[in-house]
């Protein structure tokens, strides 16, 4: 059985530093991944990237639109980074938003006949009148009428510990990570759970979250997988990227 992972860059996004570490100076150029994953039973996509909108007009993310600069080109999008790769976005059987937030589900929209898998409690976040205006989420990012597959805490999609649903809450009510295991060993997929590896290993946190304890905790856990030799990919670290969009952490 092999299992792939192709990592994708869907645009960047350059923003204050003390907005994403919190009191860091400067300013932060942060690529916005996504990846297929190819499974013999299945093709996933975790996390969606920027809605194609954005290459044009950033009024779609509201008052957040003063907090980014976004650079984002035709051709960045989820669905044109598939067809590049030769991949048919209507063929995708599975997406997992990591969590709500617009850098990970606008490409929602390029993937119509893909099962959401998202956690119980961020769907239910994203529905809470409150942590929508905390958090800036875009219902119509998400609530686009895919069939829903919520799950609560650990999921094994395929049942054979080679795609699995990891709950790191505490970035947002429900947030979670994604590890997968290759020939090549094991890989984690952090997402927002730990946006670099300054965050790693400094715990310097964001200037937000839904639970510090939590995401304090969350990130103990990724210190002891990553001694027990798993690869991590953290959420938003340029170092780990290559000015081509291709990621420098050797998949194989
Ligand atoms: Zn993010």
């Amino acid at each position: 059985m092999s299992v792939k992972i192709q990592p994708m860059v869907c645009g960047w996004l350059e923003t204050a530093a003390a907005g994403i570490l919190a009191n860091e100076p400067g300013r932060l150029k942060l690529p916005i991944p996504s990846y297929l994953i190819e499974h013999p039973k299945g093709r996933v996509i975790f996390d969606t990237g920027l809605h194609r909108e954005l290459q044009r007009d950033s009024s779609r993310i509201g008052p957040l639109a003063k907090a980014f600069t976004i650079e984002f080109h035709a051709g960045e999008e989820l669905a044109g980074r598939l067809a590049a790769r030769g991949v048919d976005p209507s063929r995708i059987d599975y997406m997992i938003n990591s969590h709500l937030h617009f850098d990970h589900v606008g490409g929602n929209a390029d993937l119509p006949n893909a099962k959401l898998v998202v956690q119980r409690r961020e769907w239910e976040a994203g529905a809470d009148p409150d942590l929508i205006r905390r958090n800036g989420y875009n219902r119509a990012d998400f609530d686009l009428g895919h069939q829903l597959q919520l799950i609560d805490g650990e999921q094994d999609l395929f049942g054979d510990g080679s795609v699995v649903c990891l709950p790191t809450y505490g970035h947002t009510a429900g947030h979670q990570s994604l590890r997968v295991r290759t020939e090549s060993g094991e890989f984690v997929m952090t997402a927002d759970s730990c946006y670099m590896r300054k965050v790693l290993e400094e715990m310097v946190l964001p200037p937000f979250a839904f639970s510090y304890d939590a995401m304090r905790e969350v990130i103990e856990r990724y210190r002891k997988m990553e001694r027990a030799g798993a690869r991590l990919i953290f959420g938003h670290d340029a170092a780990q990227w290559r000015p081509d969009g291709s990621l420098a952490v050797p998949l194989a």
